[in-house]
């Protein structure tokens, strides 16, 4: 004797009932699913965030979207701070070796408009992409490029010190940090 069983329709009500097993872990049963891919996972593989769980899979694929540069992109930042300081910081020191003592207030006024202009010249040349560490190499650029120009105008200046004026100090200070914070 057969009994006709009602045809369930493939819902989700019916589907939530039944143990699922983990896509990575066949042995184990699991009621997750990752709410990006609908892939079931178990606890090990289940990552919470706060948008609910999701599988290592789309939370690694969401951080490369977001982090989309290159390797060598790094060393593109490094390379175009290192040879913009370079270039421009012996004019910027004789700038303010000729205002003297009030190239602090011409220092405050233009040493953020340059870090920015210097990250975005940064972001243009990395294509727009984004990266962790590109701020980080930046910053290492400029300092290499500030120490290479130190060494050329001390050769010609014959003294390293007398190119560092409080006015250089302070443009320098905040043209990093709006570089730094401009390529977050
Ligand atoms: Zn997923
Ligand atoms: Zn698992």
């Amino acid at each position: 004797m057969t009994v006709s069983q009602p045809i369930q329709p493939p819902d989700k009500t019916a589907d939530a009932g039944a143990p699922m097993f983990c896509a990575n872990h066949p042995e184990t049963e699991t009621y997750l699913r990752c709410n990006k891919c609908g892939k079931p996972i178990c606890l090990k593989c289940a990552v919470l965030t706060e948008v609910g769980y999701r599988c290592k899979e789309c939370i690694r694929e969401q951080q490369n979207v977001f982090y989309n540069a290159m390797t060598s992109d790094n060393w593109i930042a490094f390379a175009v701070a290192a040879a913009i300081t370079l270039v421009a910081w012996p004019f910027v020191a004789w700038l303010f070796r000729i205002t003297g003592f009030f190239g602090w207030i011409i220092a405050a006024l233009i040493g953020s408009g340059a870090g920015a202009s210097l990250a975005q010249i940064i972001r243009k040349s990395v294509g727009r992409r984004r990266g962790r560490y590109i701020r980080h190499f930046t910053i290492a650029g400029i300092v290499v490029g500030l120490v290479l120009s130190g060494l050329v105008t001390s050769m010609i200046f014959a003294s390293f010190l007398s190119f560092f004026s409080l006015g250089g100090l302070i443009f320098l200070i905040l043209a990093s940090i709006t570089a730094f914070q401009t390529l977050r």
